[in-house]
């Protein structure tokens, strides 16, 4: 059976196109930093980001962790969303691999205030651990797909640098924000020492995260990826991947927007589901399903025998998201199901 797969935007494929630029590209040894195709992605993104400097890793949380390890000392602490992607869903790194304390806030549709973080950072007192690090997601995986806003994110910046904190974005999806919004990733990433975007979820590419910030920064993060075993060979392959989906496949993610926000509103028609429009604003729709008497693997069950495939969400919730590989049509269709399985 062929299935329509909203699980998530990370089940796309390599194109034939992508393919083909990746058989083409010029490899060498990215231990030794001779893989030309790795060093040209590196100045792509730091330069789309603004940045001095990128360092090429084999996926989000690597490039989460090496950034979090090169940022702290054990016993430091670090302001994180309570929803978010470092605090739900990597196994607890920060304080395997940096021995350091997450301090969770429970933000709005992931969104956290200067307020709320100014009522979590710590006095400094020698029993009390250090606030050394503010990281926030966007967009925001969890609260589905939802933008962080740039002027709470430019006050939130301004306290951090009066109290030497560093910030952390965590732009898996930050792509998505940019099209959305029109604010360029350039503009995002000024108020933040350290950036990490991934190209194997909306862009299609089937490997890789790139880490952004200045170079003493991405030194040290080179130096954690070693020890993390993320040291690769000739990756150019891959790298060629990120190059043509940076290339190709940013501007189209509005499609994919499209194509959630028609899906939420028919699916919202649907009395024993749940969903807040307001919080659909780029590829993601989160499906509230208490009312429909059964459980989320209930409702994902039934689905994948009608031919659709939808992912988890926190309690209560499934998933929905939109990609490159499934088309509007596909779309359609999907809700047809939904129509008749539970209107
Ligand atoms: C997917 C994701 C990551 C991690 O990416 P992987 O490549 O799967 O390790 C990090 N942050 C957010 C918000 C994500 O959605």
């Amino acid at each position: 059976m062929k299935y329509i797969d909203l699980r998530s935007d990370t089940v796309t494929k390599p194109s034939p196109e992508m393919r083909k630029f990746m058989m083409e590209a010029e490899v060498g040894d990215d231990v030794f930093g001779e893989d030309p195709t790795v060093n040209k992605l590196q100045e792509m993104v730091a330069e789309i980001l603004g940045k001095e400097s990128a360092l090429f890793v084999p996926s989000g949380v690597m490039g989460n962790q090496t950034s979090i390890k090169a940022h702290t000392e054990p016993g430091d602490e670090v302001i994180v969303e309570a929803e978010s992607h470092i605090m739900n869903y990597e196994t607890a790194a920060p304080s395997m691999l940096s021995g350091v304390q997450l301090y969770p806030i429970q933000g709005k549709n992931g969104v956290i205030t200067v307020e709320q973080i100014k009522r979590a950072v710590r006095p400094k007192a020698y029993y009390m651990p250090r606030t050394r690090l503010i990281c926030l997601e966007n967009t925001h995986n969890r609260a589905g797909g939802t933008i962080f806003p740039i002027e709470e994110i430019k006050k939130i910046r301004e306290f951090a640098l009066e109290n030497g904190i560093k910030m952390h974005l965590d732009g898996a999806r930050l792509w998505n924000a940019c099209v959305a919004t029109g604010i360029s990733p350039k503009e995002y990433a000024q108020y933040f020492d350290s950036v990490l975007v991934c190209l194997s979820k909306g862009l299609g590419a089937p490997v890789g995260s790139v880490v952004a910030g200045d170079r003493e920064f991405i030194e040290k993060v080179r130096k954690y990826r070693k020890i993390f075993g993320g040291g690769m060979r000739q990756v150019g392959i891959l790298a060629a991947a990120g190059i043509y989906a940076l290339q190709h496949n940013i501007e189209r993610l509005k499609e994919d927007h499209e194509k959630a926000k028609f899906f939420a509103q028919e699916i919202s028609k649907i009395p024993v589901f749940d969903i807040n429009l307001e919080t659909v604003q780029t590829n993601i729709v989160i499906i509230g399903v208490e009312k429909t008497g059964k459980t989320p693997d209930e409702i994902l069950k039934v689905l994948k025998e009608n031919g659709v495939l939808l992912s988890s969400g926190s309690y209560m919730k499934i998933r929905a998201v939109t990609h490159l590989d499934v088309s509007m049509e596909e779309v359609k269709q999907a809700v047809e199901i939904f129509f008749k399985l539970f209107a």
